[in-house]
């Protein structure tokens, strides 16, 4: 069996929003040639492409799928919601939301966005694929039930989980979510559900501003079920190594899942614009090798991966070909363009020993 690859055309298409970087144009901030929204689709369409240039997309699954179904949807999101965003859709686009904007056609493609996901859940669940990536965009981790947010316009991860639990593919998910942001959608979506483990590995105090705390451990049945892990702002490839080692995979083992998704953004890395960490390729390379090997021991290995974030469009491709290098065992590589330049630029000794001390904290508080 192969890893699946799951990707459609129109979320490339994805666009909308007179913004230069994270500012609305207007005022004083002129508007940009080559501009947008950081989220734009160039470092999805490069990953897709330098997949396609050193031929590992020969070696992987490539499938497209259906879009979400309305049904698919409504379990997640309110009536309501779906109705006011598919209106503005028909009529042009517009922003619904906090930095979400759209343009026409924005509900049918953030729908396929979320059907990849389903469809590549689906596809580990029935053991179709040996794992499976999404290359789903609009992302969705923001997304709450009726709250969309930082560019995630429906909660993907959430469409997936629920369509898999109706469909009675899986009891137990765990989701891990290591983009650099909080994963505050899936957070709040799962909060008081037991059946559902969230682990958010994230900056502190990136975005969205004041969630996100290691208290936050969920409410109700879902009491102990969801995990922040706030990393100090410029922690690097030890420190993400360190707190996969001593926090998240001790987690993921004790709550045996039936399969681990990871919310997988790339803006974790020392070259994005929108996080202040020190991540490189090797960092998502030797995280994935960590979670495929839990997943051999506790969920024979079934493991999907939804795109999220991720703004560098030169370095966010070799990210993901590292990612899907490990998924497939592949012999194909595409080696860090930018090793030199950064691998030997991880934070000092003193930095390195301070984050060391709060994973420490944040470990020995959970008894691990
Ligand atoms: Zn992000």
């Amino acid at each position: 069996m192969r890893t699946g690859f799951f990707w459609d055309e129109s979320c490339f298409w994805h666009s909308g929003g007179n913004y230069a970087g994270m500012l609305p144009v207007g005022g004083l901030v002129q508007p940009m040639v080559n501009g947008g929204l950081p989220e734009s689709p160039e470092s999805k369409r490069r990953m897709k492409n330098l997949l396609d240039m050193t031929d590992l997309s020969g070696e992987l699954d490539m499938r497209g799928s259906e879009p979400a179904t309305q049904r698919d949807l409504l379990r997640v999101h309110p009536a309501n919601f779906l109705d006011q965003f598919k209106a503005m859709s028909d009529a042009g686009g517009g922003e619904i939301g906090l930095r979400c904007p759209f343009g026409p056609g924005g509900f049918e493609i953030a729908a396929q966005s979320a059907g990849l996901a389903k469809a590549a859940l689906q596809a580990v669940l029935k053991g179709d694929v040996k794992n499976a990536y999404s290359l789903s965009r609009p992302p969705g981790h923001h997304c709450t039930a009726d709250q969309p947010m930082g560019f995630c316009l429906m909660a993907n991860i959430a469409i997936a989980i629920e369509a898999g639990f109706a469909d009675g593919l899986a009891k137990r998910v765990a989701v891990l979510d290591w983009d650099v942001h909080h994963g505050n959608g899936t957070e709040a979506i799962f909060y008081e559900r037991a059946d559902v483990l969230t682990i958010s590995m994230h900056q502190e105090n990136n975005f969205p501003l004041n969630t996100g705390a290691f208290a936050d451990r969920g409410a109700g049945e879902g009491e102990g079920f969801n995990l922040n892990i706030p990393l100090p702002t410029g922690a690097g490839h030890l420190s993400y190594l360190e707190a996969m080692d001593q926090i998240v995979l001790p987690q993921l083992r004790a709550y045996q899942p039936d399969v681990i998704i990871v919310a997988c953004g790339f803006d974790a890395t020392v070259i994005d614009p929108l996080g202040r960490m020190m991540a490189t390729v090797d960092t998502f390379r030797e995280m994935t090798k960590r979670v495929m090997v839990l997943a051999d021991d506790v969920c024979e290995g079934r493991l999907m991966m939804a795109h999220e974030g991720g703004y560098s469009e030169v370095y966010v491709p070799f990210c993901g070909h590292a990612v899907l290098e490990e998924m497939s065992g592949s012999q194909i590589k595409a080696p860090d363009p930018l090793a030199d330049l950064y691998l030997q630029r991880q934070p000092g000794e003193a930095h390195q020993r301070f984050v060391s001390s709060e994973i420490a904290k944040m470990r020995d508080a959970l008894g691990n």
